[in-house]
């Protein structure tokens, strides 16, 4: 979906101002994105509907940066269709809150709920697991495995669900537990059996928070099933797992549009702390790609002098690309913000992380790391290769510093070398976004 919108404001840019046809065009374009994307139909005639109406209006087509307002609007309607805010947890006023978790099997509801007790406990609150899955031996052990890996206690009985519920209950109420959360059972589809337990448990339990966990991956069944829960149950949220493999964003963008339930976290992975509060515009941001090449470069040329800018990339393409460089290129860079949000503008960056944390510099490193290159002879600088054992003690010594802040030095200064002649070298990049190389 990212590289079908950014395919269309790409073209709209190279337009200058726009006309109704235009605008007209991107327009079908964006709904074919979003159909392939595995969007709900109703939701997407809606949507593109609306901007429609804001941006075939006079104020865009006579704007100076016209393609600039569409992907605005685009970008307004896209975080309004997920709900605007960030939808928090409803505590209760007195203790303890009781959230239920619903869902089909194999949505990813007791790793969930091991996951929010764990956020729950980092924010200094005593959460309790409720093992109500009866029906699976395993599934009571899934839980209490959990549980034993975070140290929140696991409430579990054998027998009715709901009495497990309601004894829960009781003992957070006892032992000041102030959040519990019941881990319920699934079925691979949805049935009559099942709804009626839940509605009994919810009946009996009275939670202050029924949250539907869905498998993002599934697209418009996840609606689908969100659906059909919010008619039986009547749910307070939704939790959209599995987002790290959803790659084409159908169900985050249908949910709260088709259900009017918001959104309220995200699972991004299957690690315990890989649970996230889930934020509109940030997913927005996500599905736009605004940390797009563009923005990089655009960013770029606003703050580098051209004429410097095309010299440098010359030259970190070039083999002689040393240490004074290096340096240049930091201040530079520093000049456009954090390196490690520039860095994470370049594309296939997101799953670099451990180069991006490697490659961060901060004001304080790089008064170190010009006075580490500062303590090397020129011949140093320019052939880093040179750099011995007592060349690095000597060359700590002049700047203050250790032997091993060198090593580390000269780690990065190889690191940014490759990484950024992988970037600019790629055939893509050098064609499209660079004219003046
Ligand atoms: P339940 O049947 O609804 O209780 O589902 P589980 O909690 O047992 O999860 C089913 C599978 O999905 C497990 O293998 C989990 O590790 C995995 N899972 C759950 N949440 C996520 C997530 O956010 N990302 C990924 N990648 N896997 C997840
Ligand atoms: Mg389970």
């Amino acid at each position: 979906l990212t590289d079908k919108l950014q395919e269309v404001f790409k073209k709209l840019r190279n337009k200058g101002k726009l006309t109704e046809e235009d605008v007209n065009a991107a327009l079908r374009e964006i709904r074919l994105a979003l159909l392939e994307a595995d969007v709900n139909y109703k939701v997407v005639k809606d949507f593109v509907a609306r901007i429609k109406e804001r941006a075939v209006g006079q104020e865009v087509i006579q704007s100076l940066s016209p393609a600039h307002q569409v992907v605005k609007i685009v970008r307004d309607e896209l975080i309004n269709l997920m709900g605007g805010q960030n939808a928090r947890l409803n505590l209760a006023p007195k203790p303890p809150t009781v959230v239920m978790l619903v869902g089909l099997q194999g949505s990813g509801k007791t790793t969930t709920a091991a996951k929010l007790a764990l956020s729950l406990k980092k924010q200094g609150r005593r959460p309790l697991l409720v093992a109500a899955d009866v029906y699976r031996p395993a599934a009571v052990k899934q839980l209490q495995v959990l549980g034993d890996q975070i140290q929140v206690p696991v409430w579990s009985q054998t027998g009715d669900p709901v009495e497990i519920a309601a004894s829960a209950v009781r003992e957070a109420n006892h032992k000041g537990y102030d959040v519990v959360i019941i881990d319920t059972a699934g079925r691979l589809h949805i049935n009559e059996e099942l709804m009626r337990e839940l509605e009994e448990i919810k009946a009996r339990v009275k939670p202050h928070e029924v949250l539907l966990v869905v498998d993002a991956m599934t697209g418009q069944d996840a609606v689908t099933v969100a659906e059909t829960f919010h008619q039986r149950l009547g749910l307070d949220g939704v939790v959209l797992t599995k987002l790290d493999g959803d790659t084409r964003g159908g169900a985050a963008l249908s949910i709260r549009a088709v259900t009017g339930c918001p959104i309220k976290f995200v699972g991004v992975g299957e690690k315990l702390d890989m649970l996230e509060p889930f934020h509109p515009d940030r997913m927005a941001d996500r599905i736009l790609g605004m940390g797009d090449v563009l923005t990089l470069i655009e960013k770029a040329q606003s703050t580098i002098d051209a004429e410097q800018a095309a010299a440098m990339q010359k030259r970190l393409l070039s083999d002689d690309f040393n240490l004074e460089d290096f340096l240049e290129h930091l201040r530079q860079f520093r000049k456009m913000g954090p390196l490690d949000h520039i860095l994470s503008l370049l594309p296939g960056f997101g799953g670099m992380k451990k180069l991006r944390e490697e490659l961060q510099f901060d004001e304080k490193e790089l008064i170190w790391a010009e006075a580490i290159i500062n303590s090397m002879t020129p011949e140093e600088r320019r052939h880093p290769e040179i750099i011995d054992g007592s060349r690095k003690r000597r060359i700590a010594r002049g700047s203050g510093t250790t032997v091993q802040d060198v090593n580390r030095l000269l780690k990065q200064f190889e690191q940014t070398k490759r990484l950024i002649r992988q970037f600019m070298g790629s055939k893509h990049l050098k064609k499209k976004r660079f004219p003046n190389l």
